[in-house]
């Protein structure tokens, strides 16, 4: 606290990301990151970017990244002028606030979802309201048909990789013309169906995605929205208010190039999924109710033991999950799926903790 800080300042609540350990052989299932590294294209990108001198550094990145939106175009059968590219998704996600959730009605998003969204809409003093989920952790749509100044969701949602199918999202988009859907497609590679297929029909969608999950280059930083030119342009004005050139040189030929294999890109995401499944079956073997995921992470609880204990205890073991200290999911963990290995060394912890658990 200082008396010099803002008023808005002040009222933050910032965001937590998960840990970054600095332990030498961590065991890291906290963040959501992808196993595998990248399509050695990405590899191979970046050092014919840098070149022996790293001469094209000294230059400024192309302030509209038209090479990725083409390439990203081409992949989802779209249009160039319908994609939008910034710094990660968080940061498309905070334009978006600015320039497309900011009226006078509130926005609304589920009570239990992504924890930036709140902290977004303090930052920005954007007003919202949180929907419920039910006992099952679902979203119902029904119970978003109130006026409102936007819709937010993750699709699967975030944090319990719980989806919704493509015709609920679109009943969704079709009630709720009089403000824009957006629709946060971080995990979807991951076994839900993306809303880019309604784009042509529906002018208040809008779609956000990330390279961080299923084309493991969270350390690159590039996120994506898809819509109607006249959202993108929203998003460009505000962008060239802020920071013209969100996406340096690397990034942009990285992303580039991860699109340009996707038999990397099928491969992983079927690697990861099939991960998942295994891991979610050696969970419920040990007695935890795990939530139905379509994404790169399992929720999941058990009744005999507290989160929080279990976080202290696996930690201990260089093994990092992550934990909400939030109402309804404090007894939840929130599981990253790793290797098959990785997911091996999880479980064989957990059953040596219970073995060996004073509560
Ligand atoms: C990981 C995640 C993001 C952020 O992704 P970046 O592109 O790395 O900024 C956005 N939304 C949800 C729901 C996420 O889980």
């Amino acid at each position: 606290m200082s008396r010099y800080w803002s008023d808005v300042v002040h009222r933050l609540t910032p965001y937590v990301p998960g840990e970054q350990p600095v332990a030498t052989h961590p065991v890291k299932l906290n963040a959501n990151e992808n196993p595998y590294p990248p399509s050695p294209r990405v590899v191979e990108a970046i050092r014919r970017e840098l070149g022996e001198a790293g001469e094209s550094l000294r230059r400024y990145p192309d302030p509209t990244a038209l090479k990725l939106r083409e390439t990203v175009a081409a992949h989802h059968g779209i249009r160039a002028e319908q994609i939008f590219v910034g710094n990660g998704s968080d940061e498309v996600l905070a334009l978006t606030f600015q320039a497309l959730l900011k009226h006078d009605k509130p926005l609304l998003f589920p009570d239990i979802t992504y924890s930036f969204y709140p902290t977004y809409a303090q930052l920005f003093e954007v007003e919202y309201k949180t929907i419920p989920l039910d006992d099952s952790f679902a979203i119902h749509i029904g119970d978003y048909a109130t006026p409102n100044g936007g819709v937010l969701l993750p699709n699967p949602n975030a944090p319990t990789g719980r989806p919704l199918p493509l015709a609920e999202i679109e009943r969704l988009v079709a009630r709720n013309t009089d403000s824009v859907v957006v629709i946060d497609e971080a995990y979807v590679d991951f076994g839900a169906e993306s809303a880019i297929a309604l784009l042509d029909r529906y002018p208040n969608l809008l779609v956000i995605q990330t390279v961080s999950k299923a084309r493991s280059l969270a350390g690159m930083r590039v996120g994506f929205a898809f819509g109607h030119p006249a959202l993108i342009d929203a998003l460009n004005r505000v962008k060239d208010s802020f920071n013209s050139y969100p996406l340096d040189r690397l990034a942009q030929v990285a992303a580039t190039a991860s699109y340009e294999d996707d038999a990397w890109f099928r491969d992983h995401c079927a690697k990861v999924i099939a991960s998942r499944e295994r891991l979610a079956a050696g969970l419920t073997a040990l007695g935890f109710e795990v939530v139905p995921s379509a994404a790169n992470l399992l929720f999941a609880r058990h009744e005999g033991y507290d989160a929080a204990t279990l976080v202290l205890r696996l930690r201990e073991r260089e093994i990092f999950v992550r934990h909400f200290k939030a109402p309804r999911i404090d007894q939840h963990l929130r599981i990253s799926v790793g290797t098959d290995a990785e997911c091996e060394i999880l479980l064989a912890a957990l059953r040596d903790i219970f073995s060996a658990y004073i509560g």
